[in-house]
């Protein structure tokens, strides 16, 4: 029994793995395909997938934002676990990356769910303000680029609608330093980013120490 949070040693990280991730082949093939690619640290890990796709069922959520799309990992884990008359916004802007993202939403038969957004993401969240109102979406998960977490959150705060989860990535930020003492930019970003949602009483939130680190906002 314990009062804290187990620290993950190898052995232990593989244990969870083989005891609870079940990829569907057509998401093993993308991690494969994607893990010799520059930037692959940015494709979320298989239990944090899981997870996602399981916070999507649980809540029921329909319509879905993703911030930061890359070549696609976490888009079709979120189109996968959405019904079928589910939607989700893809938001990046590298056409490169996406480019294999597309192909394999083709190839697991959810592109029909996925609208992609080729532009600033900034820009396609006013657009949806403008277009679909507040309070339209059920869903939303940022992994863009981490300097302007607080205005994604912002603009979120006002497209998802009450009870709706808003989920962050990267908030322990552990690529080669801890989010406690790392003086990079990045992790300024994130830092600032975690101290502005702990005090935000508009949502609850629990930051869960899954891949580099995942915070659930949830709209109060
Ligand atoms: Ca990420």
């Amino acid at each position: 029994m314990s009062t804290r949070s187990l620290s993950l040693t190898d052995d232990i990280y593989r244990y969870v793995l083989e005891h609870s991730v079940r990829e569907p082949a057509v998401l093993a093939r993308l991690r494969e395909l994607t893990s010799g690619m520059p930037n692959a640290e940015m494709q979320i890990s298989p239990e944090q997938g899981q997870f996602m796709a399981m916070l999507i069922r649980l809540t029921g959520a329909r319509r879905c934002i993703e911030l930061g799309t890359y070549t696609g990992y976490s888009s079709l884990v979120m189109a996968l676990a959405l019904p079928e008359d589910g939607r989700l916004i893809a938001c990046d802007i590298s056409d490169e990356w996406t480019g294999i993202a597309r192909r394999f939403w083709r190839e697991a038969g959810v592109e029909s769910r996925i609208e992609l957004r080729l532009q600033p993401a900034l820009k396609t969240l006013d657009e949806l303000l403008a277009s679909e109102g507040p309070g339209k979406f059920d869903f939303a998960f940022i992994d863009a680029d981490k300097p302007n977490y607080i205005r994604y959150y912002e603009k979120l705060l006002q497209l998802v609608r009450r009870g709706g989860l808003i989920a962050a990535d990267n908030t322990l930020f552990v690529a080669g330093a801890t989010i406690v003492g790392a003086s990079s930019g990045l992790a300024r970003s994130l830092r600032e980013f975690n101290d502005y949602v702990h005090r935000d009483e508009r949502v609850e939130l629990v930051l869960v120490p899954i891949g580099e680190g995942l915070t659930l906002l949830r709209i109060r």
